[in-house]
């Protein structure tokens, strides 16, 4: 969807549902043709993916239609909520592109004072009361689905009553739990939102930004429309579990004649396979140590996303692809994986470096010699120069790229076999030599040296080209492979969903400690993605990465080895595709 233009048509094909809603809005004249969003997290956790997409929604929306976007911490539940979530979430906000300007950044405690006028308000016009029922006889009241709920014998306190109170749950006078404030709807409404809704609860703790100024605080369904109508959000947008509460955040604004109407709009929310996404399911890997931090580079949370060497422009790019729609449904994490290879390999730097090292003795190459060859940095893209990598008679291979007695489809070195050094030259392997346990230590071959550069010299052929370090010069790394945090798509399925942990895939990390890399990726930055040759894509880990033991994380396979496994289709690249 790009800019819109002049006569308030939008110039792409793709409009998805919200944007026709707002477009149809600007057409009727609403709002003064102003479009005000806002993305509302509850600082109660990291954010992840989904919110990403909420993100990229929410302040797409405002400028495509030259508006304005808040950023509001929904923060009304202080035993929930602490200022490092806070810091946190406008870190990714930040991180992932949106700039929503001091001027619009709001906390919903900001407004405690005129929710609190908002809630004497609906005293005076006697729909509200203070109620006395305990918790579990307020459940029994509420009734079922199925049954009517019955109304709470302290429905019909005057209202100079539950002023008085209101006033006293306010002061303190009473303990937590005891009373709470509950708007007068209807305890027989099909839906049960409506079945006067608590709207201020005692809590006796201490408010990460308003300190003990209360000992109330208000609900989030009132306090969350209500902070839209302060903020003149015009288009209030939330994920499809808010449909049936869509009811009561309308009658809020029609009893308190708010200056502004928002409207409420929901969208599906984003699941991933073989993944969490509920904060409480991340919070509670974080909490059992299954995972190192919010910031483990496994979770599905930006910061973990970041860490693992995912760019904003490819989680971008991804929520473009994803759309939104009013159905809920899941999303294949391979899609996120194609769209940071997309991203990476236009941007990511190539590298050699060996994984698993096999020494390699090239016979007759002189002793003591380096040599420098020349190596291109990106061919995707010539502007990234080139480089110079130093040869010489020993070098690593991957012992994978090695096989005793190979099968015949194995193209790789074996006895006997010519392979291609990437850059550098023709190597024959001539013999092998194990140690006493039979594991091979050393390969021993011989190169042609007419194959400088890696070219054939006589058109003869081989049929593997291999990547290599040349031990004398080689850097030593620790690299952390990263697989799927669950081996199950829907590690959290209804029926035992709190059983998820026990879903983890065993293999999600594996530390290879003996990496040798070649030298001019020792001073690689960190958060510069770059790819090590036939391997990955791969980051410098932000937190515990050091001059002497660099440390790099492994942000995606270079190929969708999953798909593979599956006998599925990777996916193609869509964008091109729709061209
Ligand atoms: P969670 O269910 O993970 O705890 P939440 O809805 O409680 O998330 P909030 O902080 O309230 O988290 O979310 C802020 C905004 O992000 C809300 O507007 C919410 O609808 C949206 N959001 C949360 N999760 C998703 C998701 N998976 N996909 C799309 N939007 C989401
Ligand atoms: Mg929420």
């Amino acid at each position: 969807m790009k800019e819109q233009n002049g006569d308030d048509k939008v110039t792409d094909e793709r409009v998805n549902f919200i944007q026709q809603q707002i477009i149809d809005d600007l057409k009727a004249g609403k709002n003064g043709g102003l479009i005000h969003t806002r993305f509302p997290p509850e600082p109660n956790g990291y954010l992840h993916i989904g919110h990403a997409k909420s993100i990229c929604l929410n302040f797409g929306l405002a400028k495509t239609f030259a508006g304005i976007c808040n950023l509001r911490f929904d923060d009304t539940n202080p035993s929930r909520e602490e200022v490092e979530y806070v810091d946190s979430i406008k870190e990714d906000v930040k991180w992932l592109g949106f700039d929503w300007g001091a001027e619009n950044e709001f906390f919903a405690s900001d407004y405690f004072v005129k929710l609190h006028d908002y809630a004497v308000q609906l005293i005076d016009m006697g729909k509200a009361y203070v109620c006395d029922l305990s918790p579990s006889e307020t459940r029994d009241y509420r009734g079922t689905l199925q049954t009517v709920g019955r109304n709470s014998p302290f429905r019909e306190r005057s209202v100079a009553e539950n002023i008085d109170l209101f006033r006293r749950m306010r002061n303190g006078e009473f303990t937590d739990g005891s009373r709470v404030l509950r708007a007068k709807i209807d305890m027989s409404s099909g839906n049960m939102n409506m079945r006067d809704p608590v709207i201020y609860r005692i809590a006796k703790v201490a408010h990460h930004r308003t300190a003990d100024a209360w000992c109330i605080y208000p609900m989030y369904d009132f306090a969350h429309g209500l902070s839209d109508a302060i903020e003149g959000i015009t288009h209030s947008i939330c994920t499809l579990e808010f449909e049936d509460h869509r009811p009561l955040y309308d009658w809020f604004i029609e009893q308190l004649q708010t200056p502004c109407r928002p409207r409420q709009i929901e969208f599906a929310r984003l699941n991933l396979s073989y993944t969490v996404m509920s904060k409480r399911k991340l919070m509670q890997l974080v909490d059992e140590k299954l995972v190192s931090g919010w910031d483990d580079p496994r979770l599905p949370t930006l910061s973990g996303l970041r860490r693992r060497g995912f760019t904003p422009e490819s989680i971008r790019n991804f929520c473009d692809r994803i759309g939104v729609a009013k159905r809920n449904s899941m999303v294949d994490v391979a899609l996120l994986e194609h769209a940071v290879r997309e991203d990476l390999n236009q941007k990511a730097a190539r590298y050699m470096a060996v994984l698993n090292p096999l020494k390699v003795v090239i016979e007759n190459y002189p002793e003591g010699e380096i040599e420098q060859l020349d190596a291109v940095n990106n061919p995707e893209d010539e502007s990234m120069g080139k480089r110079k990598i130093p040869f010489a008679r020993e070098i690593y291979i991957e012992r994978d790229d090695f096989m005793e007695d190979a099968p015949k489809k194995f193209y790789r070195l074996t006895e006997g076999r010519e392979v291609r050094l990437r850059y550098a030259y023709f190597i024959r392997c001539e013999r092998i030599e194990k140690d006493k346990n039979g594991e091979i230590t050393t390969i021993y071959c011989t190169y042609d040296p007419a194959s400088r550069g890696g070219s054939s010299p006589d058109g003869r052929k081989v049929k593997a080209t291999l990547h290599w370090v040349a031990i004398a010069t080689a850097a030593t790394a620790e690299v952390r492979l990263y697989d799927r945090l669950f081996s199950e798509p829907n590690p959290a399925a209804a029926k035992d969903g709190d059983l998820f942990t026990r879903k983890i895939n065993p293999d999600s990390l594996t530390v290879l400690e003996d990496c040798w890399i070649e030298p001019a990726l020792a001073d690689v930055a960190a958060g510069r993605a770059v790819q090590f040759e036939r391997l990955g894509y791969f980051i410098v880990d932000s937190k515990d990465s050091t001059a002497e033991n660099p440390v790099f994380n492994r942000t995606v396979t270079l190929r969708d080895n999953w798909a593979k496994k599956a006998g599925k289709q990777p996916f193609k690249n869509r964008r091109s595709d729709r061209k």
